[in-house]
């Protein structure tokens, strides 16, 4: 198949591209590294031995995008690209919403000019807001709580309305719970710029030695050892659930809501135990005040996506936390050392 795939040199999207590639697919990645690195895109030449085509652009240049689809002529978009740190969506709203809204608009629109049917789209567990019980399931009323996922929850309903119009259409949208872990292979993983937001990537930091210790948000929540409980995903099996999504499309019209989650919680500090037992490092780390905003606990119901894509997260927490530093040793200081 012809696949665009938007943020390709992004976390999510370098593990969905190898699957991609590996799977034999023609792939035109479309990236401005507004968060990511040309290095990136190298290291997965040189692990898949394979190739595949590249723009450099901001999906808000609609004219651009166009172009590049009319002649690409994509059969499926997979749209990762967006900005999404919840902190700095509270302080640069329209900044989030014009990328993200306003970039996935014009996806559709060149979409439509290419003639292109099908869309999968990277959402998030965070459309959901506060639990009004759990494990979330798609039918959970979606309430996000800050801007940044309500530029995500913006972009489900125009999918939802772009494929009402049209028989011939269709979309996943996928919501995502907490992605962790790299490529087995080590040579490409999550490399955020600047002090880490997420837990494992600050994690990480402190077992290499970058950073002297990890603070614990809070351990006094309810639940089993008072930390914030959340539900991991292998990065290798969330992009696996993108293939599984992409075959689904193939023989179904109409939006579909999929969590791909785990189903299982794990705490704060039992993700610093795994990622010792991986490393072999000591993590220290200090209890702090809660993180504003944060929620206790929350975790998938992935039922649905077990039942309909066939898909199933297989890979452990410990698998995740190995990954994690196979690709730190080798890369202690990510793509751009
Ligand atoms: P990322 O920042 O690593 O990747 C996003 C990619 O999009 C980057 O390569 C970035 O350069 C690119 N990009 C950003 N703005 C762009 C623009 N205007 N034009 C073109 N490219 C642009 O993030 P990620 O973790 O890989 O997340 C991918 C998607 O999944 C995002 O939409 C994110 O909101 C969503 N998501 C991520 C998580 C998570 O925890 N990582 C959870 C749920 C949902
Ligand atoms: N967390 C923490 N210290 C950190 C980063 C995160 O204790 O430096 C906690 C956070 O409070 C939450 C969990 O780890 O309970 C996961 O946080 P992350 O930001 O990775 O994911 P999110 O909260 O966005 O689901």
């Amino acid at each position: 198949m012809r696949i665009c795939l938007t943020g390709g040199a992004g976390y999510i999207g370098s593990h969905i591209l190898v699957g991609l590639l590996e799977d034999g697919h023609d792939v035109l990645v479309v990236d401005n590294f507004a968060n990511s690195s040309p290095t990136c895109l190298q290291h997965i030449r040189q692990l898949t031995g394979k190739s595949f085509e590249f723009l450099e652009e901001d999906i808000c240049n609609q004219p651009a995008i166009s172009a590049a689809f009319s002649t690409f002529r994509p059969d499926i978009v997979i749209h990762c690209a967006g900005l999404k740190a919840v902190g700095e969506s509270q302080k640069q709203p329209l900044r989030y919403y014009r990328t993200n809204v306003e970039g996935s608009i014009n996806l559709l629109e060149a979409m439509d000019q290419a003639g292109c049917q099908r869309i999968i789209f990277s959402s998030s567990a965070t459309v959901y807001g506060t639990p009004r019980y759990l494990p979330y399931d798609e039918a959970h009323p979606v309430a996000p709580a800050n801007v940044y996922g309500r530029t995500k929850a913006m972009i489900e309903d125009i999918i939802t309305d772009w494929v009402a119009t049209d028989p011939g259409r269709s979309a996943a949208l996928l919501r995502y719970f907490n992605p962790v872990g790299a490529h087995e292979s080590g040579e490409i993983g999550e490399d955020p710029k600047g002090i880490p937001n997420n837990l494992v990537p600050y994690i990480a930091d402190v077992a290499t030695g970058m950073r002297a210790e990890l603070s614990v948000f809070g351990n006094d929540y309810e639940t089993r050892d008072g930390t914030g409980v959340r539900d991991y995903i292998h990065i290798t099996d969330l992009a696996d659930g993108h293939i599984a999504a992409m075959a689904y499309l193939g023989d179904h019209q109409g939006v579909e809501v999929f969590n791909l989650g785990t189903g299982e919680g794990s705490s704060v500090l039992e993700v610093v135990a795994a990622f010792r037992r991986a490393s072999n490092q000591p993590v220290p780390y200090e209890i702090k005040p809660r993180r504003d905003g944060d929620i206790a606990e929350f975790f998938a119901n992935p039922a649905k996506a077990n039942d309909r894509l066939g898909w199933q997260a297989t890979r452990t927490l410990d698998a995740m936390c190995a990954d994690v530093w196979r690709w730190r040793s080798k890369y202690p200081r990510g793509f751009d050392v």
